[in-house]
Parts: structure tokens; sequence; C-alpha cells
């Protein structure tokens, strides 16, 4: 699981830089430009199945999966939403103190923003992909669909740990697999779990699904040229996998107000959802087609 010693010399090169963006990083990030409003407002804590809780706000999906040996956070929404996030966490009956690992499903303000501030709340590690840590580690300014630079956007975080493509990461009895699903970003992951309930056994996917943002230009990114080469590998990947259960980091990608409303009894079954899965894989990759169509017509520079 630790992959650190290969990528020891990089990692210094970048807490260096994060040393020199923390002292002042405070004063210059700006507030991130929210234009859904449902990506900061609150929304109760979810128990999903069995160790798998939803402590994000009603659009932002962050995901706490509890141990005896320390949690697993994923994901923080904005900056703004941290105390939400442990508020939810605490009414859960959890403590933040026992987070031992943050990661992200990919690193973009809106599910990373608050992550700075909740591996220095928990004394967490982080655990990221190779793929991502350029934009971790610069606030939000290393991203390829900005040549020239974005500017801070978030805290930089610090990144303890490498994960690649089926690694796992273990603590406890709980066991997540790594699956690169990049295109979205180069390091966006998703994770999967077996998690034993009522019974029987559920096959658990929290999916980065391949949606691909306004800003991007799928006939021409300089920055990300195999963009659409993975991309093509995530759908493939995602087709054949099965989940019984799966979410992701938008409230909105796996329908979650349709599948749960605040006060539902817990079920294990409250979020099962096997075909929706494929229809939902089916019209991210119809989308995606339709944009490399599409975005051969944009201007490009
Ligand atoms: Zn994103």
């Amino acid at each position: 699981m630790h992959k650190r010693s290969q990528f020891g010399v990089f990692l210094g090169v970048a807490g260096a830089l994060f040393l020199s963006l923390g002292v002042t990083a405070q004063a210059q990030i700006p507030e991130p430009n929210v234009t859904n409003p449902d990506r900061i407002m609150p929304y109760p804590p979810v128990r999903v199945i069995g160790n798998l809780y939803y402590v994000g706000t009603r659009d932002l999906a962050s995901f706490l999966i509890t141990t005896d040996e320390g949690h697993i956070l994923i994901n923080s929404g904005y900056a703004s939403s941290v105390p939400m996030i442990r508020d939810s966490i605490e009414a859960l009956g959890f403590d933040i103190e026992d987070i031992e690992i943050i990661t992200t499903a990919h690193a973009h303000n809106d599910h990373v923003g608050g992550l700075a501030e909740l591996k220095h709340l928990s004394g967490a590690e982080t655990h990221m992909h190779g793929g991502d840590v350029p934009i971790l580690i610069s606030g939000g300014d290393d991203d390829y669909r900005y040549p020239g630079g974005r500017g801070l956007l978030f805290e930089p975080i610090a990144v303890d740990h490498m994960i690649n493509d089926g690694d796992t990461i273990e603590l406890g009895s709980t066991v997540l697999t790594v699956h690169l699903h990049a295109g979205h970003t180069k390091g966006a992951i998703s994770f999967s779990m077996e998690v034993e309930e009522g019974g029987r056994s559920y096959d658990v996917l929290l999916a980065n699904m391949g949606t691909v943002n306004d800003t991007v230009n799928l006939t021409y990114m300089p920055g990300y040229p195999e963009i659409v080469a993975d991309y093509e590998k995530t759908f493939a990947d995602q087709k054949a996998m099965n989940p019984d259960i799966w979410l992701a980091s938008h409230a909105g990608q796996f329908n979650m107000h349709d599948k749960y409303q605040p006060g539902m009894a817990y079920s294990p079954n409250n979020f099962l959802d096997p075909e929706g899965w494929h229809s939902k894989v089916a019209d991210y990759e119809a989308a995606f087609r339709a944009r490399i169509i599409s975005d051969a017509d944009k201007p490009r520079d």
C-alpha cells in the first residue's frame, strides 16, 4: 500500500512548495463561485450500509467509513463545509480525531477544498493518486485545463502516500480497492469494497463518474493529450463492474434524493441499485461521445 519511497524526491519538492505556499495561502484563497446552492447546503448524515456513511452536503458527497481501528474519509466539499462535516461525524457518534486516512475521488475544489483543514483537525494521513498530486499540492493551480496556471483555489494538501490502480487501502476489517478512472482528472479514482450486512454480502462502489467539465475540449487538450484514451478506459472498466450499491461524488450523479429522504429508516437495501449503475454509466458515455463531436467545433486557444 505504501508507495512512498519511489516518489521520495518528488514529494520532497512537493513538501517545499507546500510550505512556501502555506504561509500566505489563507489570505489569497478566493471564495469559490458556487452556482448550485445544494453544494453548500447542510444535509443530515446518512448511514448508507454497514460502516459506510454519507456526511456531505445536499449535493457534495463526503463518505465516512468507520472501523474499530480508525476511520477513512473520502472527499470534503468546499472548505466552508468542514464545520458541517465535523458536526455530521459527531452526530453519528464518531470522533474526527479517529480519522486515520483521508483520500478523494478527484482533486477539484468542490471535493477537496476542505481536506487540508480536515487533515489538520484529524491528524490523518492522505492517500492520493499520483495523477492528482500536482493539483493537490498546488492548491488547484496546476490544472491541465489552465496551461498558464489557475491561481490558488484551496489550501494546498500535503500528500503522505501514493495509491495506484489495484492498490488496497486497509483499515480494521475494511478493504478498499482503488480503481483508476481517469479523464475527469488525471488521477480520478473510484473505490470498491465488500460490505457484509444482514447475512449477505454487498459489492459497494464509490465511483468517480466520467463526466466532462465545460472548460474541457476533448479534441484539443495540450495539457492532457491522453484525455480521450483515459475516458475510454474508464468507461470500459465501469461497464464491466456490477456493484449492488454505487455512490458518487455528487448526490445528483447517483440519484440520492430519489433513493433516500432524511428520516427514512436504515435498511441495507435503501441504496440497492444494480441496474441504475449501468444506465448511468451509459448516459455519461453517450454525453462523452457527443462532446467529442461538439468539441471539434470549439475555438482552439
Ligand atoms: Zn470535478
